[in-house]
């Protein structure tokens, strides 16, 4: 279609920046339920988690020894009791006795500190104290770790093992947590063969299944297998129409570009999924595409070649899923690096280079991973980050500063 690629040519371009903005203006973020615990890992939490009690919730040991009233060395106190986890002595102390107690058993009443058991001497159903303890030595009090009613965790952050875990100590069984996006993905090409299937003339791989559905996964997703669509128009429009159907988010890879074979375009505008943008001044993923369905479908068009779409996945989908699940930014890699090499820029396009980090001295250098083409595959294994170049004439010398994006993982 020499017309239509003549128009690719001349349209204008917008900016990553632009594209994003316009991917995350359109998002509503997803209804939030409640979760049991055991099934939270990974979600994002709706509501802040308040301490519903003291913890610890009581007076305990933070040895194993003996409870007793503090004071001097050389005392002789009779044993009269035992506090074990979960079992108080039941029974209060008093001046001249102590009850031996195991860490994280509860103080008894009347006992002022923790004598450990290396400090004391056996004197049969005694105890000699063989060294001083103050008031409240050994002793951890109650709500050291949580004070009641305080905030423990906040609204947007991810559940990992130890928030889980935190949650249980605060008293939680279940949490509210955004509703997971369910994600389909949709691998077009004709070319296209199942993992580990032989081969014929002109076939590959389909590697950007595994990637795209293992990348929509670990931003949350909830994902369907991926599908392969066949580069046919009839196909493409009833496997996009299904995929609409049950997601949130429907990922293709392919076909979204202006060959003859391309019909991704005109299957979505069929299915009445609005245009919201295609083509990103981007080196590599210029032809991306991104539109939306009465609000709460989004459907990206991602280029085939397997770095363009992992790029365009980091830069766009990423994003889109973590404001879905109402996730609070939380960035753990740096913004910028120093250019480890000579970087030659594009004149139309901002580059995202796949970069190695080397971390020292109070700086961050960014080295590209080898070969850049949006073919090369081999570029985003190891890779920390993609490193933006902004678009302009000539080259960027060593030790430019450029900006980090996270490379989704
Ligand atoms: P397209 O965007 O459909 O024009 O594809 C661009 C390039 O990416 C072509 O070389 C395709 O063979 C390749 N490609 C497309 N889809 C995939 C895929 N799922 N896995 C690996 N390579 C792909
Ligand atoms: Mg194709």
């Amino acid at each position: 279609m020499p017309g239509e690629y003549a128009e690719n040519l001349t349209r204008t371009l917008i900016t990553v920046a632009q594209a994003r903005k316009l991917v995350l203006d359109a998002i509503r973020p997803l209804p939030s339920e409640l979760v049991e615990i055991d099934a939270a890992l990974g979600r994002v939490l709706a509501c802040d988690v308040r301490a519903a009690d003291d913890v610890p919730p009581f007076p305990c040991s933070a040895m194993d020894g003996y409870a007793i009233v503090a004071g001097d060395v050389g005392r002789l106190l009779a044993v009269v009791g035992e506090s074990r986890a979960g079992a108080p002595a039941g029974r209060e102390l008093r001046d001249g006795e102590a009850i031996r107690i195991s860490t994280g058993a509860a103080m008894p009443a009347g006992a002022t500190a923790v004598i450990p058991q290396e400090n004391v001497k056996l004197r049969d159903s005694s105890i000699e104290t063989a060294a001083a303890v103050a008031v409240g030595q050994n002793v951890r009090g109650p709500g050291e770790d949580m004070r009641s009613q305080t905030t423990v965790l906040e609204a947007g952050g991810r559940l990992g093992a130890v928030e889980l875990g935190a949650a249980v100590a605060a008293g939680l069984g279940a949490l509210s947590a955004a509703r997971m996006p369910r994600v389909t993905v949709l691998c077009t090409g004709d070319e296209l063969r199942a993992p580990g299937a032989p081969l014929g003339p002109g076939e590959i791989h389909n590697s950007n299944a595994p990637m795209l559905t293992g990348l929509a996964a670990n931003a949350g997703a909830l994902t369907a297998p991926a599908q392969r669509l066949p580069d046919d128009r009839a196909a493409t429009e009833a496997g996009i129409s299904a995929a609409l159907e049950s997601s949130d988010v429907v990922v293709i890879s392919g076909g979204v570009s202006v060959g003859p074979h391309d019909h991704v375009k005109p299957a979505l505008a069929a299915l009445g999924v609005g245009e919201v943008f295609w083509s990103v001044a981007l080196q590599p993923g210029k032809p991306t595409w991104f539109g939306t369905r009465s609000e709460d479908k989004l459907v990206f068009g991602l280029p085939g070649n397997p770095v363009s779409t992992v790029v365009t996945f980091s830069l766009f989908v990423a994003p889109a899923l973590a404001a879905l699940q109402g996730t609070r930014t939380a960035r753990t890699l740096e913004s910028e690096a120093e250019l480890g090499v000579e970087v030659r820029r594009d004149p139309g396009r901002e580059q995202a280079l796949r970069v190695r980090l080397r971390r020292g001295d109070g700086r961050t250098v960014a080295t590209p991973n080898g070969a850049q083409g949006s073919h090369i595959l081999t570029s985003l294994l190891g890779a920390d980050a993609l490193a933006m170049i902004p678009p302009g004439q000539g080259t960027l010398p060593a030790g430019t500063a450029v900006a980090l994006e996270p490379l989704a993982s």
